[in-house]
């Protein structure tokens, strides 16, 4: 795959409000610790919590089943993480992983940390993953001319399909 279009298959649009959330210096000004704070349901698309972490859909997935995990506290780094908090994020990634693969059977999958702006974080201040389920010829996920783009499912079918796997 081109570098450019690796890299812009981790550009983030999670919302619109992205760029005054990489500004938020606190929770109560952060869209993630809004969702932190949701009961896992269809209408909030909080799809799985524990005490200190949770898996939420991406509002703007690349493909089917694109979702993100995170620490329910506002961290921006693997390293503000408590050993328990780290342990419970990297748990639930791998039952992210696991409930995609029985959801979907992918191809393959895409998991990704992006570290601060430079590296494409949209919202940088909030720790969270990526986890993108893959199959052989997709399409990269960018829209160019000439190019099809395959529309993801709807995220309410995501969600229901894959909470019903973790
Ligand atoms: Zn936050």
């Amino acid at each position: 795959m081109p570098l450019e279009r690796f890299s812009a298959a981790w550009r983030e649009d999670y919302v619109t409000s992205a760029t005054a959330s990489e500004h938020a210096t606190n929770e109560g000004e952060c869209v993630f610790c809004g969702f932190a704070h949701e009961e896992v349901g269809e209408s909030s698309g909080v799809l799985f919590r524990t005490d200190t972490s949770f898996v939420i859909l991406n509002a703007f997935p690349y493909g089917s089943g694109h979702l993100l995990v995170l620490p329910r506290r506002h961290v921006a780094t693997l390293q503000e993480l408590r050993d328990d908090e780290y342990a419970e994020f990297f748990w639930t990634l791998r039952k992210t992983v696991v409930a995609l693969e029985s959801t979907y059977g992918p191809d393959g999958m895409n998991v990704g940390l992006n570290l601060g702006l430079a590296a494409g974080a949209g919202i940088p201040k909030h720790l969270h993953a990526h986890v993108l389920p893959r199959w052989s010829g997709d399409t990269n996920f960018m829209t160019s001319i000439g190019e099809t783009r395959v529309l993801p499912e709807s995220l309410a079918s995501t969600w229901q399909k894959v909470h019903a796997h973790l």
